[in-house]
């Protein structure tokens, strides 16, 4: 037995290295790769995840995960380990390589088609990329397979939010809508925020070098990790000691950079805080988008956008920023990194009104996959779940259905998801932190994280992926997933910023 449980290890250890390698070569092409590099790297990234998805197919690999899933003396982490491997195994060959292939070479050519109708607003060379795109994303449905009373999305959600359905998100999903669309109307009616105080120029070096200093206070170790700067943020992995974010700077956006670096920095704080024991294995990892995503929230929303966090911090963000904050006020700058604007873009929107427009990609993706909605008809039907959900209505399709990556460079159906689950979850598992040790929200407005980013670490992220989403829930908050936490969260805080 430990003869096959050391020679799965040795392969599967291979395994990770090839995409932890992938993960460099794709970290290098977003920050420091020159253009030129464009069509090798592509080809290179192709070979290495072609030798990976090989390697990790392999026959004998099957026969190792079935002789070992026999065995009764392992211990309980590798137990897990075999059982977790299982599942990967087992959704690996569902899908024939020639398809994957196929899907790959499309989704390459769409994201390039994308790049361009998008600067040209120009949705009509899209719809039959997207068309094709649409049956491509059914048939690797198809190819994983569902429950016979499930919904053809549920393994596309499954493959990044593992155990999620349709069934299970849809009403969550409803009944946050129907709490945020009127709380959404009643802050607009109220008098505006004026977020004049952030929205001008901002030296460069001194925006990295506060948001810098605030990731490393929350607890983000740059001793095994590094920022870099990039035009789409993000966090990636390629060791438990090698954790790196990214971030950007817009020079008249106060916010965006130091905003961007926190989120990121609650993705790494994960990532760091898997267990040293899960190194090398795929178990070193987050266990789905949404526990992933409610990192990144806690950290950049619910510690990063707090006033107690800036009781302690605005201080000092006066001293690096004499000129552009000595004049303003605590409580202008709190308002302002908390303005509530109804808005057409995603990306660019304030915490209560993100999840309306998660809440409605998702519901768009699960008509098309149903077929209940044709891809011709997206257009007009996204302009008017705007106008319904947000008040507001795109001028073209720029600032509509052709705004984000997803559709474009990926399967329709499971990407979005997570951000809201991610929401949710944020504020459930502060809410169990703080009721552990009621000192947090005190410790933060002295500027001490350790407390929190230790609870955090014990309860969530030192389990990797050795417990599933749904199980990390509630061994460490106490309860299955609920929208109560997160609509008390928001109800208190927006309540008092805009007196309702
Ligand atoms: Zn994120």
């Amino acid at each position: 037995m430990t003869e096959k449980l050391q020679e799965l290890k040795t392969r599967v250890s291979a395994v990770t290295d090839l995409r932890m390698a992938n993960a460099v070569l794709n970290w290098d092409q977003s920050t420091y790769m020159p253009a030129g590099g464009a069509v090798a790297r592509g080809r290179q990234m192709a070979t290495l995840s072609k030798l990976a998805h090989e390697q990790f197919t392999d026959d004998r690999v099957g026969e190792l995960l079935t002789d070992l899933a026999a065995e009764q003396g392992l211990s309980a982490e590798d137990a897990v380990l075999v059982s977790v491997l299982q599942k990967d195994f087992d959704k690996a060959l569902k899908v024939p390589a020639s398809f994957l292939a196929e899907f790959s070479s499309h989704v390459a050519a769409s994201y390039q088609a994308w790049t361009e109708a998008r600067a040209a607003n120009d949705f009509a060379t899209m719809q039959p990329i997207l068309e094709k795109n649409l049956d491509m994303s059914r048939q690797y449905a198809e190819y994983l397979g569902y429950d016979s009373q499930g919904h053809i999305a549920d393994p596309l959600i499954d493959a990044s939010d593992e155990g999620m359905t349709v069934a299970e998100v849809r009403p969550v999903f409803a009944a946050l809508r129907k709490e945020l669309v009127p709380l959404v109307k009643a802050v607009a009616e109220q008098e505006q925020i004026d977020d004049s105080c952030i929205l001008k120029f901002f030296p460069h070096d001194k925006q990295l070098a506060f948001g810098s200093r605030v990731a490393k206070d929350f607890g983000y170790d740059f001793e095994r990790g590094r920022l870099d700067l990039t035009y789409h943020p993000f966090c990636t992995t390629f060791s438990v000691n090698d954790v790196r974010i990214t971030s950007r700077i817009n020079d008249n956006d106060f916010g965006d950079c130091l905003f961007s670096i926190l989120h990121e920095t609650g993705h790494g704080m994960y990532e760091q805080g898997v267990s040293q024991s899960l190194e090398g294995t795929p178990l070193a990892d987050g266990t789905s988008s949404g526990v992933h995503e409610s990192q990144s929230r806690l950290w950049e929303n619910i510690v990063g956008r707090s006033h107690g966090c800036w009781q302690h911090y605005y201080p000092i963000l006066q001293e690096s920023f004499p000129e552009e904050f000595g004049k303003v006020e605590l409580d202008t700058f709190y308002k302002a990194i908390n303005k509530v604007q109804p808005g057409l873009i995603r990306v660019d929107a304030d915490e209560l009104t993100y999840n309306l427009h998660v809440i409605l990609r998702f519901e768009l993706e699960c008509q098309l996959l149903e077929g209940s909605l044709e891809i011709k008809d997206l257009p007009e039907v996204w302009h008017s779940r705007y106008e319904s959900d947000l008040g507001v209505r795109a001028p073209s399709d720029v600032d509509g259905v052709l705004q984000d990556v997803h559709w474009y460079a990926g399967t329709i159906g499971g990407a979005f998801q997570g951000y809201t689950l991610g929401n949710i979850l944020s504020a459930q598992f502060y809410d169990a932190a703080v009721a552990a040790n009621p000192s947090i929200p005190t410790d933060i407005t002295k500027g001490e994280f350790q407390t929190l980013h230790t609870w955090l670490k014990d309860n969530i992220y030192q389990h990797g992926r050795t417990l599933t989403a749904s199980e990390v829930t509630k061994q460490a908050s106490g309860q299955d997933l609920n929208i109560d936490p997160y609509m008390s969260y928001l109800r208190g805080k927006y309540g008092a910023l805009y007196s309702l």
